[in-house]
């Protein structure tokens, strides 16, 4: 199939990319009629829609976080179930291995399938289902790390440095920089998984969310709330790891604790000066997003006769696959900022 036919039917408009067909859009920056959401991050997650598509799991975290109001009617759509949008255009969602209930959107019709995959990545992810390749006729790309310098380790790796400094820096408060959604929960889960047995302490802004996470069955072992803990007895914390959220690392919050050492998660953290800028001492490169191997290596699995891209560094993944032979092109959604989470 041809991209004129889906071009027909798909288009981008400022609030977002459309599906003309079903007057649908995903995950539009503006309050629309009907919207079909991938996920519940900030960035792709708004509030004040009439009717929402999406996992269950995606409706209640954006239902935690207060995404959706009294009047906006809901859809939950489990991976794979099939949801007919009217107008010829079917529906359902395949995972993306992004965050918990993190979906691609997979759009049938007239005997063309576009798959927008939202955020996605390859790293196996034990907090949620890995990334399902559905063949495509057009695959709907993010190019948030598309340039050859992002090759995310394993988070393996990264967790081991934070247990090499645990075991090193026993007297130092541990302090962990990451995102409430996805990152403190993945980074909690590998950590057990490498075998840390101690309670985690945490800060106020991750509880919710990481409650949500249990609810759906995930193990993080013991956590407090570091609220929880006298102010007085600073030395329960020391060789422990406290997490936070990113700006929390070292602002006056972070005082309460006997020498604190703030480390930071996060996909940039492979540019130095971020970390830097962070005010960091260490830093782990934790990414939620594909590398750019694996935007690469996703794009040829779809087999997609075109590829767009959404937002990111759009120009060099472009560049990239037209000269691997694909066709690909820009939209330039904007409004799409993996910093804002
Ligand atoms: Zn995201
Ligand atoms: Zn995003």
């Amino acid at each position: 199939m041809s991209n004129a036919a889906a071009e027909k039917w798909m288009q981008v408009r400022p609030e977002g990319l459309y599906c003309k067909a079903a007057d649908v859009y995903i995950d539009p920056t503006e309050p629309v009629k009907r919207a079909i959401i991938t996920h519940g991050h900030a960035d792709h997650a708004r509030s004040g829609h009439g009717e929402v598509f999406a996992t269950p799991e995606t409706i209640d975290i954006m239902r935690t976080r207060y995404y959706l109001g009294e009047e906006t009617q809901e859809t939950g759509l489990k991976y794979g179930e099939r949801f007919d949008l009217g107008g010829g255009v079917m529906l359902w969602f395949a995972s993306a291995g992004h965050i918990l209930g993190s979906a691609q959107a997979v759009l049938e019709y007239d005997g063309t399938r576009v798959v927008a995959a939202g955020d996605y990545k390859r790293h196996p992810d034990p907090t949620c289902a890995p990334f399902e390749v559905v063949p495509c006729d057009v695959f709907i790309t993010e190019a948030t790390f598309a340039l050859p310098v992002f090759q995310h380790p394993p988070l393996e790796a990264e967790v081991e440095k934070l247990l090499r400094s645990l075991r090193a820096l026993p007297e130092r408060t541990h302090i962990v920089g990451v995102y409430a959604l996805g990152k403190c929960q993945r980074v909690m889960k590998t950590l057990r998984l490498a075998g840390y047995e101690d309670p985690f302490y945490m800060h106020g802004a991750l509880r919710k969310l990481t409650e949500l996470y249990e609810s759906y069955g995930q193990d993080f072992g013991a956590w407090e709330m570091v609220s929880d803990i006298p102010r007085a007895d600073k030395h329960v914390f020391q060789g422990k790891i406290v997490l936070c959220p990113p700006a929390q690392i070292n602002d006056r919050w972070s005082r309460r604790f006997a020498d604190p050492l703030p480390t930071v998660a996060s996909g940039w953290m492979q540019i130095r000066a971020r970390a830097r800028q962070k005010r960091a001492e260490m830093a782990l490169v934790v990414s939620d997003h594909a590398d750019w191997g694996d935007l690469i290596r996703t794009c040829e699995e779809t087999k997609a006769g075109d590829i767009w891209i959404t937002h990111g560094r759009v120009e060099a993944l472009e560049y990239a696959l037209k000269q691997r032979g694909m066709r690909a092109k820009a939209l330039n959604l904007i409004g799409r900022d993996e910093s804002v989470e």
